[in-house]
């Protein structure tokens, strides 16, 4: 290594836990600081755990205007849009919508497949090395389309033939024996073998455990601030400033906030999702990664537990109208996979994606010479993590 960093990484998602672990492999001396008196508890506590590296397209698509009107008031519908007052909501939306061109739309989804396989590599190397404990499997992953047109346009939109193989409802059901009795309903379907699973929170730990006790780690639990300190950016923590010579904000939709008094307004804005956890009996209990792509239901087995998620409401904040949504997901969840219930006993959690208009995470410098940003990742968090910790680890010896 170059040179030896004193680095202080705000927030102790899988975004910051991933940084932490990237520069404290490299030698650096990292300290995290966690708002919440338990790491991970926030948006990557009980999410989906897909690790989706070939499936990153982005929310705002060229078709996303049209689909989100014609699920309008529907129940259930993947995605529900709440209109408020907040002019931040308008503004994000605006450029939410600027990004559904076709041209941006290939450009976001160009630089997310990029990110993604970064990302595949680097926690192949870092399982290689011993980091383990996490669920962690490759099962591949299967898509599900109920409807013949989005099958059809599937089909068209392959990235990658050589991995990924079109099959039939009956194909399907060869592959996931768990979904077979859905296999009349279905138009067809697309698996890919490479594709993984883990759980974001138990990964989160082994991370913290991979570093806690080591000399040039240390986790604090307390509320960072930031301000400006001439050209650099200075950390308080509970109010009293934390020496640190390199800065890396990676608080995910708190960011925002944080950012403010630097002069930033960073496009982040939540997309509140809904998850379920049911211990379903073995023989019902899916072995590949599953996603149901017109309602918008991802099923991965994470251990003996099968995790439930799905829905993107946009504008929705705090957890009324929750246990609406909720009762909407175990409604689904029980007529596509009855036997993994009862679903009524299932473990429930909401979560808010900390999302980019282009769903193009922000990795790059910030306005002061010390300060890095990683945050913005959305709906793809835990896939996109190892490779961004990884371009953070370049960029901390260009700042200064
Ligand atoms: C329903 C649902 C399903 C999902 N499924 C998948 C999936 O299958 N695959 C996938 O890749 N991604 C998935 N995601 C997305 C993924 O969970 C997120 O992108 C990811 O967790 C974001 O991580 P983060 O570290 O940026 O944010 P967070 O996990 O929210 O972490 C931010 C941390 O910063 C801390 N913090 C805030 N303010 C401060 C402060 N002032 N000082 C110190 N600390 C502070 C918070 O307490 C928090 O712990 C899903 C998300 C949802 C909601």
């Amino acid at each position: 290594m170059a040179q030896r960093h004193s680095v202080t990484i705000i927030g102790g998602g899988v975004i910051g836990l991933t940084t932490s672990f990237a520069l404290w492999r490299a030698g650096h001396e990292v300290t995290l600081v966690e708002k919440q008196a338990r790491i991970a508890s926030g948006a990557s506590r009980a999410n989906g755990g897909q690790l989706s590296y070939r499936y990153v397209a982005p929310l705002a698509s060229p078709s996303a205007p049209f689909e989100a009107l014609s699920w309008l008031g529907r129940s259930g519908s993947p995605v529900a849009l709440h209109p408020n007052a907040d002019l931040h909501q308008w503004g994000w939306m605006a450029r939410f919508l600027r990004s559904c061109t076709e041209a941006r739309f290939r450009a976001a989804s160009s630089a997310l497949l990029t990110l993604a396989l970064e990302s595949q590599r680097e926690l192949a190397t870092w399982r290689d090395q011993g980091l383990s404990g996490f669920d962690w499997r490759q099962p591949g992953k299967l898509i599900l389309y109920r409807h013949h047109a989005s099958f059809a346009k599937a089909a068209k939109g392959l990235s990658d033939r050589q991995s990924q193989r079109l099959l039939t409802p009956a194909e399907c059901a060869m592959i996931e024996p768990a979904f077979a009795a859905l296999a009349p309903e279905l138009a067809g379907g697309l698996f890919t073998d490479s594709e993984e699973v883990a759980d974001c929170h138990a990964f989160c730990l082994k991370l913290r455990d991979a570093m806690q006790g080591h000399e040039r780690f240390r986790l604090l639990h307390g509320s960072a601030a930031l301000e400006r300190s001439g050209t650099r950016c200075l950390v308080r923590l509970n109010g009293v400033p934390l020496p640190s010579n390199r800065v890396i904000l990676a608080a995910g939709l708190a960011s925002r906030e944080l950012a403010r008094p630097l002069g930033v307004g960073l496009p982040l804005y939540p997309l509140r999702g809904y998850s379920l956890t049911v211990t379903p009996p073995a023989s019902s209990l899916p072995e590949v990664s599953v996603t149901d792509y017109d309602r918008r239901v991802v099923y991965a087995r994470h251990g003996a537990r099968l995790r439930i998620a799905a829905m993107v409401d946009i504008g929705k904040s705090g957890a009324r109208g929750d246990e609406r949504r909720l009762a909407q997901l175990r409604r689904l969840a029980q007529q596509t996979l009855p036997e993994a219930g009862p679903y009524d006993r299932a473990e429930a959690w909401a979560g808010e994606r900390p999302a980019t208009p282009d769903s193009v995470p922000i990795i790059e410098r910030g306005p002061c010479d010390n300060l890095l940003f990683n945050v913005g990742h959305g709906a793809l968090g835990f896939t996109l993590a190892p490779g961004s910790a990884r371009r953070i680890l370049s960029l901390v010896g260009e700042t200064m």
